[in-house]
């Protein structure tokens, strides 16, 4: 009896805590948003001249089971109740261990025949960020992009300076030649032919490059909410091939290629990062939520298909809100990309 009696109490108190009334008294019998344990997951792998005729279809194959093996695995993880930053940087890593990707083992070259790789992650539940750029050994940079936002005091480390502190903490490094790749070194060539071919004297500016338009590029990004409401995002990059002069584009740059707020999303972008960061897209998004009440898809929306594309910009996001709403927006002809809701429904596409 004495049971009974502490098991009604016990049920009272959470049809209490379910229908409860809200100030104008209105009973509401919604489920308070955390125990819904919604979560999602999307990823990019770069956008560009990404056209069905110029893939075989054995790399299509390639390319989608590579962006599928990675989302699931992100998603596994946040089924698990594991942290958004947690899936964000698993699912980079996969990203970054295959050479399909501008990233990590696929990294392209620069100027000089070397390989300079660019990170940035951002925890949207403290507005921690971490980012390093031009690294040559860092096997997977967004984890020691990780390690900047947890094991220091400073959001953005740089080459030698950066490695220096890579070494102080449990990152894996390799020697440069890990990161040659024949389809990567071949590109570079090309553009260096073309280059020579062409007036180098026309163009405008030291970073103007003609055939960067036309370019793949295959910077890879993820964003992810867990079942705590948490919001990531995280972005890994080799930059552009051909970059000169220790460039970096907008990857590694907090508020450009990588931004994360749990009032609002998770961003992180791809595409000519000249243009991302002069229009500060990540944050642009977020900030366009916040102030202006969009939605995630009106945000990435208007700041890509109008405001970067105004610009003379090309690429795109993904972005995911606090509600696990999903953006894909690009304005170039393809982007690698999927996506994955809680029901573990998977979207995987490349064209537009
Ligand atoms: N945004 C990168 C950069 O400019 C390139 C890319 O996304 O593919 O370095």
């Amino acid at each position: 009896m004495k049971n009974f009696k502490i098991f009604s109490v016990f049920v009272s108190l959470i049809v209490f805590s379910c229908i409860s009334s809200d100030k104008s008294g209105h009973i509401s019998t919604e489920i308070p948003s955390e125990s819904l344990e919604n979560f999602g997951i999307a990823i990019h792998g770069g956008a560009g001249t990404i056209l069905k005729n110029q893939l075989s279809d054995s790399l299509e194959l390639a390319y989608k089971s590579k962006l599928e093996e990675a989302i699931r695995q992100g998603h596994l993880l946040l089924k698990e109740g594991r942290s958004a930053l947690e899936a964000v940087t698993a699912t980079i890593n996969i990203l970054e261990d295959s050479p399909l990707f501008n990233a990590g083992k696929g990294a392209v070259f620069t100027n000089r025949g070397t390989n300079e790789l660019d990170a940035s992650i951002m925890d949207g539940a403290t507005l921690n960020a971490g980012a390093v750029a031009g690294l040559t050994h860092v096997k997977n940079p967004i984890n020691l992009a990780h390690k900047v936002m947890t094991q220091s005091e400073h959001v953005f480390l740089f080459g030698a300076g950066a490695e220096a502190f890579a070494a102080t903490q449990d990152i894996e490094m390799v020697s440069t030649d890990y990161f040659y790749t024949k389809n990567r070194y071949n590109a570079l060539l090309n553009m260096q032919t073309k280059e020579t071919t062409k007036s180098a004297l026309e163009n405008k500016s030291p970073f103007f490059d003609p055939y960067i338009r036309a370019s793949k590029f295959g910077t890879v990004g993820c964003v992810a909410l867990d079942k705590n409401g948490n919001l990531a995002a995280g972005t890994s990059t080799g930059g552009m091939t051909n970059k000169r002069f220790d460039r970096i584009g907008d990857a590694p740059i907090i508020g450009a290629g990588t931004y994360a707020n749990n009032a609002t999303c998770a961003v992180s972008s791809t595409g000519w990062g000249e243009y991302f960061i002069r229009g500060v897209v990540a944050y642009d998004i977020s900030a366009l939520m916040e102030y202006k009440g969009l939605t995630v898809k009106e945000a990435s929306e208007l700041v890509i298909q109008e405001k970067i594309l105004k610009l003379g910009g090309d690429g795109g996001v993904i972005a995911i809100d606090r509600h696990g709403n999903v953006s894909m927006s690009f304005n170039t002809p393809g982007m690698y990309r999927a996506h994955m809701d809680k029901e573990g429904q998977l979207e995987v596409a490349i064209y537009k």
